[in-house]
């Protein structure tokens, strides 16, 4: 049997300890703890990285949605189109602001905003709209641009598991008004604690948003607007720099892990990928990465049959890590089931998923012993060592 963690960040973040240590060093004597020429240069590269115009960074994804949100004056009477079947900050910084989200559904096979659906629930009040790329899959950028300019809706893209993910070459968070990413330890570009990135095409959003994230200061003391802090650390940023060089490298590893299990697991009876038409028999389905340039932040099985909980199990007995992400869609939330927001109940498959997904290691540093005691241990269950 062999120890495998969901995911391990200690062989990535020791590699670059020595690093990591002169970084501090050099902040630590700097005596520049907000803001200043470590977080710009780090903006400025993840700029470049993303061929985007603007890159700001802020305290945390979800502040980095909120903030998007504010500089487009989304609030109060605005209704935000949003995938049920997410992380809770995507619905959360919409509430937050006092306005609406309207659920809409996701698509089983790659899991991202369903674009049919969601032509059924835009409204009168309806004023953008958030496509999540979920697990490191980014969603059709065409067909997203192509539906936001036909009904006038701004544009959030929440890339906070999609940092160098692409569609057709181009990167998430370079199409929408705004994109937001995630610098939480667990996503591709992890940090040493919380911090996020806003990114704009558009020089006026982006000035917008660099005062609001300073309490909508300008000049110094004086407050045109209400804002508030959003700021990330340059520490953050310092250390963060270092490992935004490697992150295709991670990214790469992740998919070749990817590679591995479908390799691994091909004509293994009971196993199928998640594709349209799928054998009906098939008790687990493999992800697959449909724009062909994901980052795989999760390799997200679907457990048919009823049989997810049973897996979650087998693997948890044979020391395989494993998560529910997520196990209640965002509408059936306690803190939203009151309010019955437009689409509450027309979100058949984010419902469906939810008792179905079940996510396995794939963090880029897993060694070959320990993704081939994963594969088994699927095909094991598959063919009914786990009932
Ligand atoms: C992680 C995540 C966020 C929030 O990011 P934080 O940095 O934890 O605030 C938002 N949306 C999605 C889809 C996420 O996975």
């Amino acid at each position: 049997m062999t120890n495998v963690p969901l995911l391990d960040l200690g062989p990535q973040n020791r590699a670059l300890e020595a690093q990591f240590e002169a970084a501090f060093r050099d902040v630590l004597r700097s005596n520049q703890f907000i803001m200043g020429p470590r977080l710009e240069a780090f903006e400025k590269d993840c700029a470049a990285f993303l061929g985007v115009k603007h890159a700001l960074g802020v305290s945390s994804g979800t502040d980095a949605l909120l903030l998007a949100l504010m500089a487009l004056d989304v609030g109060e009477g605005d209704e935000v189109l949003l995938p049920s079947f997410t992380f809770f900050a995507t619905a959360g910084s919409v509430a937050r602001l006092g306005a609406t989200p309207v659920w809409v559904d996701v698509n089983p096979h790659h899991f991202n905003l369903d674009l049919e659906d969601a032509a059924r629930k835009v409204g009168p009040r309806t004023r953008a709209i958030m496509p999540v790329h979920l697990f490191g899959q980014s969603g059709d950028l065409d067909a997203l641009q192509a539906f936001a300019a036909k009904h006038r809706l701004r544009v959030i893209e929440d890339a906070a598991q999609s940092m160098g993910a692409r569609w057709k070459g181009r990167a998430t968070m370079s199409s929408g008004d705004f994109g937001a990413t995630s610098f939480f330890p667990s996503k591709n570009l992890g940090g040493m604690g919380d911090s996020g990135l806003v990114t704009t095409q558009d020089d006026a959003l982006a000035e917008r948003a660099r005062i609001l994230r300073v309490h909508g200061m300008q000049p110094k003391y004086f407050h045109r607007e209400v804002g508030a802090n959003f700021r990330m650390d340059p520490l953050q940023a310092a250390l963060l720099h270092l490992k935004l060089p490697h992150l295709p490298e991670y990214n790469c590893a992740r998919a070749g892990n990817a590679h591995f299990y479908h390799g691994a697991l091909k004509g293994v009876a009971g196993i199928a990928e998640n594709r349209p038409g799928a054998d009906p028999a098939a008790k687990i389905l493999l992800p697959v990465d449909f724009s062909g340039q994901g980052i795989w932040n999760q390799f997200t099985l679907r457990v048919t049959g009823g049989r997810r909980d049973a897996l979650k199990a087998f693997l948890t007995e044979r020391k395989i890590g494993c998560e529910i992400y997520y196990p209640i869609p965002l509408h059936r939330q306690q803190c939203f089931v009151d309010q019955k927001y437009r689409g509450f109940d027309s979100v058949p498959v984010s419902e469906r998923l939810a008792g179905e997904v079940l996510s396995i290691p794939i963090f880029p540093e897993l060694t070959g012993e320990q993704r081939q005691w994963v594969a088994d241990s699927l095909a094991d269950f598959a063919a009914g060592k786990g009932a």
